[in-house]
C-alpha cells in the first residue's frame, strides 16, 4: 500500500488548522492574508542574511514553510485546486525559453 500526502491534503490540513486557531474569525481579507505570506518571506530573507538557514527556530527553511502554509490556507478558503494549478503551470514553464525570455 502506498501511503503519501498530496498537496490537496496539506491544503485541507492547513486551512482546517487555521480555522480552528481563529485566523478566519479575525479577518477574511484576502489581500491582507497574501501580505502575511510576504511577511513570512521577509522573515526568511532576514534569517538567510543572518546565516540561519536550517535547524534553528525561525530559520530560513521554517519561514519558507510558514509562507507555504499561509498560501495553502488561502487556497483552502477560496477552494483553489492548487495541485492542478501547479501541474499546469509547471508544464507550461517547461515550454518557455531560457530565463523565460527575461534578462534575469
Ligand atoms: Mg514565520
Amino acid at each position: 500500500m502506498t501511503d503519501f500526502i498530496t498537496v490537496s491534503d496539506l491544503i485541507r490540513d492547513c486551512h482546517s488548522n487555521a480555522k480552528m486557531k481563529g485566523f478566519w474569525d479575525a479577518s477574511q481579507n484576502i489581500p491582507e492574508k497574501v501580505m502575511l505570506v510576504v511577511t513570512e518571506l521577509a522573515e526568511g530573507v532576514e534569517a538567510y542574511r543572518n546565516g540561519i538557514v536550517i535547524g534553528e527556530k525561525d530559520c530560513f527553511a521554517e519561514e519558507l514553510a510558514d509562507a507555504v502554509i499561509r498560501i495553502f490556507d488561502i487556497c483552502g478558503y477560496l477552494e483553489i485546486d492548487l495541485e492542478k494549478e501547479l501541474r499546469e503551470k509547471m508544464k507550461y514553464n517547461k515550454t518557455r525559453p531560457y530565463l523565460h525570455g527575461k534578462k534575469f
